[in-house]
């Protein structure tokens, strides 16, 4: 069962944002919504689709990986084109949150249906029973939900709901396609209301509302302390409300209250004074929070008014943020005053509460976990939580609350999970089910497969003789820790007959920023010129032993790819990248030039394409990567860094992150029987007239007031590097190059604006425009 023409029905915020994903991910997609107009021949029959598409298409964050995706997408209408869906593998209901009008549609839709086809359901709150009532057999069994989180591209969590009624088949085929095809983090959720993520996201942010009400504090106190402090995200519970929507707040409480039973009532001023107001967050300019020139102000929930934020840092607080977070959650417990008092009972109402649910909502506590990490962004699910709290404290806890111990607590034998098993609801204990197709790094470093370790970058042996090499500095930035390991690594590699080597990592946010810029400020400051010199000299070696090696490097990337990040990874063998990677040569921002072989890279890579034509104007070619440096372009994704020419037609890209370091290994495999390293090459450099051109492109930036006199010297040093230098046009080698990139590079250095630009990054982690 493969899953290649997906049909979304309602093109909403949901729909338009899964047909974005889906024609991201490279399927055709039947995009349908009511009909704009009731006259049959009206050009505005599918105005609604297509208006759902081009917000898509505008969307900040942006919904398609790449704008020409969209051309995948079709949009219609449900009057006139439901017979396209016959065609899908996959139907996706994303409409209005009725019971009605979804069994109107899924009545129609089983009429038409293929009998292969999968149908789905992203209700957020209608049960699956409802949704079936009136279906026939053949339907049941093809149906399931599928629960997506907003928005659909960047949220990873996916709750698959099955009934009763679907077959295994549909479950494995909806599941696999999820995970590889679509990027997300499957979890099994039951068919209850809210599922898991919202039942218990939702519940914690009302209860922190009343909690945050009976000790008197501020909405400024309370972010600081339910966020990072204990394993959530660091947009804690206000941050989150804006940034959803206080209107979808309102729904969500409204409609799990009443199929619940459960008292899910906001506080009256949430709904009086913000939601009524029209201040529903983020989407309408303020919410909990409002933004204005002066700074961020906060609601006062007292005053009913808006006060400058005055954000809880530093102190005991700010001490433990920065504390592993087993280790943070337990600094709770000594927080004097109103405000340890309001956290602890804030976590104890929350673990009191999942412990009660969890068997209702889910089939294990891993799957609660998992959701709560992949669909709120929490660093650590709440079973996590409760184990660095301590069980025996929560008890007490219970027992002083005058709560009742859950039946779960009872089972636990010191902890939820303990060396790689988790506890099961029967009161076993059991392995962690893996997530398929996964290999995790920091597993098998605790497994003891570690090559190499330096303190600053390891080599993991990832089985099958291929080897991960992993940066381990703040953001992955690139210092001397990092290219030694590298060359240890390599040399490693070699002894060991590998088949080769993964330059790659399992960071959140980052492959790597870039080169360490408080190293080059400090040399810069002792004056250690030649200090600099042979550190540059050892970065371009460093990148240049990724192309030379004896055997295949593929490298990584995710996130963050910046400055040296993208270096590296122009020098690899194959690039295996993460959809969400964000990549760019952005060293001009400092004032710089990419020094450790990028404009070097892109000058082979376009000069080569056209090379072999003959009397091409290779212009063209330098023009394209002088664009790319000269502006600090930077992709908003994988694919976007594929357009641009960051990566090659050959390089392969991974929607889901949690495969990519096996879709790497399986890459060094592919490319390591009989491989050879690359060859040196040459190019015809342009020289002197090459680099007219692009002055006279710089003059006219400067000219339009788009260019600073120091931005035009580091354009200019650009040009030098990437025309050969200013003399006659002439065939040079790679090193030829790297000796300009250097040049060029410490020449910039020793200008006092590109000094100034660097300290003022180092010290705002902003560019400075001088
Ligand atoms: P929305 O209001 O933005 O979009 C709904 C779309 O469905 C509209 O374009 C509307 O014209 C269309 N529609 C309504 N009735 C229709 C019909 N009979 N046939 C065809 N199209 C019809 O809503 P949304 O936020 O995109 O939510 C869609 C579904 O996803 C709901 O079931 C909602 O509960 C669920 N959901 C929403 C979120 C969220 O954060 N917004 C998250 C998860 C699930």
């Amino acid at each position: 069962m493969r899953v290649t023409t997906v049909g979304v029905v309602g093109a909403g915020a949901m729909g338009s944002g899964i047909a974005a994903l889906a024609a991201s991910a490279g399927c055709r997609v039947v995009l349908l919504d009511i009909p704009g107009d009731p006259d049959p021949a009206s050009p505005n029959r599918s105005a609604p689709a297509r208006t759902g598409l081009q917000k898509a298409i505008k969307s900040k964050p942006a919904s398609f990986m790449e704008a020409a995706a969209a051309s995948r997408v079709r949009t219609g209408n449900t009057a006139d084109h439901l017979s396209w869906l016959a065609e899908c593998d996959w139907i996706c209901e994303a409409i209005i949150e009725q019971p009605a009008p979804k069994q109107e549609l899924f009545a129609k839709i089983e009429a038409l249906m293929k009998p292969t086809a999968i149908v789905s359901s992203n209700t957020s709150g209608i049960p699956m029973a409802v949704l079936l009532e009136g279906r026939g057999e053949r339907f049941r069994r093809r149906f399931l939900g599928t629960h997506f989180f907003n928005p659909p591209r960047y949220m990873h969590l996916l709750e698959v709901i099955p009934t009763p009624e679907t077959d295994h088949a549909v479950i494995g085929a909806m599941r696999s396609f999820a995970e590889r095809t679509l990027g997300k983090g499957i979890v099994l959720a039951k068919d209850v209301p809210g599922f898991i993520a919202n039942r218990l996201g939702v519940f914690g942010m009302v209860a922190t509302m009343r909690r945050m009400e009976q000790h008197g504090l501020t909405i400024d106190e309370v972010d600081g302390l339910t966020g990072s402090l204990i394993g959530r995200a660091r947009s804690a519970t206000f941050r989150t409300g804006d940034l959803s929507g206080l209107d979808v707040l309102a729904h969500v409480t409204r409609g799990i209250g009443a199929t619940t039973g459960e008292d899910f009532a906001l506080p009256a001023w949430v709904h009086d004074e913000l939601v009524a107001k029209g201040k529903l967050g983020d989407k309408s300019g303020g919410g909990f929070y409002q933004k204005t020139k002066a700074g961020t102000l906060t609601f006062d929930w007292k005053t009913k008014e808006y006060v400058p934020q005055q954000r809880l840092e530093g102190g005991d607080i700010g001490a433990a943020i920065r504390l592993p977070v087993a280790q943070r959650l337990p600094a709770i417990k000594s927080i004097p005053g109103a405000l340890g008092a309001f956290i602890r009972d804030h976590v104890v109402d929350a673990a009191h509460y999942t412990l009660t649910l969890a068997a209702q909502l889910a089939h294990d506590i891993v799957a609660i976990d998992r959701a709560m990490e992949w669909g709120y962004g929490w660093e650590a699910g709440p079973f996590q939580v409760m184990d660095a709290l301590g069980l025996d404290w929560l008890r007490e806890q219970f027992k002083a609350e005058g709560l009742d111990i859950p039946a779960l607590l009872d089972l636990a034998q010191g902890s939820f999970y303990r060396q790689g098993e988790y506890l099961t609801f029967d009161g076993t204990y059991e392995p962690i089910p893996g997530i398929p197709g996964r290999i995790a790094l920091a597993g098998l470093a605790a497994s003891g497969r570690v090559l190499m370790d330096n303190g600053l970058s390891r080599l993991l042996d990832v089985g099958d003789g291929v080897a991960c090499f992993e940066f381990r500095s703040k953001m992955n930035s690139l210092g001397q820790g990092v290219l030694e390991g590298l060359e240890q690594s390599l040399r490693k590699v070699e002894q060991l007959g590998f088949n080769g080597m993964i330059i790659g990592n399992e960071d959140a946010r980052a492959f790597s920023v870039g080169a360490d810029l408080s190293l080059v400020s400090f040399a810069v400051s002792a004056g250690a010129w030649d200090d600099i010199d042979a550190s540059i000299r050892t970065f371009q070696n460093a990148t240049m032993s990724i192309r030379r090696a004896p055997f295949p490097v593929v490298v990584a990337p995710a996130g963050m790819t910046l400055g040296g990040g993208a270096e590296f990874t122009l020098h690899a063998d194959a690039v295996q990248a993460h959809a969400e990677t964000y990549m760019g040569l952005v060293e001009v921002g400092v004032g710089l030039l990419p020094g450790g072989g990028g404009t070097k890279e892109l000058l082979m890579r376009f000069t080569g394409e056209l090379q072999q034509y003959e009397e091409v104007d290779l212009f063209a070619a330098v023009k394209r990567a002088f664009k790319l440096i000269a502006f600090a372009t930077t992709s908003t994704s994988a694919f976007e860094a594929r357009a641009f020419g960051f990566l090659r037609d050959g390089d392969r890209i991974s929607m889901n992150r949690d495969h990519q370091i096996s879709d790497a290994k399986q890459r060094v495999l592919d490319l390591a029987p009989g491989y050879l390293p690359p060859l040196e090459r040459r190019v015809r450099a342009l020289g002197r007239e090459g680099i007219g051109n692009l002055e006279y492109a710089l003059w006219a930036a400067k000219e339009a007031g788009q260019a600073s006199a120091h931005d035009v010297r580091v354009g200019r040093a650009v040009a030098y590097v990437l025309c050969g230098g200013d003399g006659t046009a002439r065939d040079v080698t790679e090193q030829d190059i790297l000796d300009l990139e250097r040049e060029q590079f410490l020449s910039l250095l020793g200008t006092r604006e590109t000094q100034e630009r660097i300290a003022y990054t180092l010290k705002t982690g902003k560019p400075l425009r001088n």
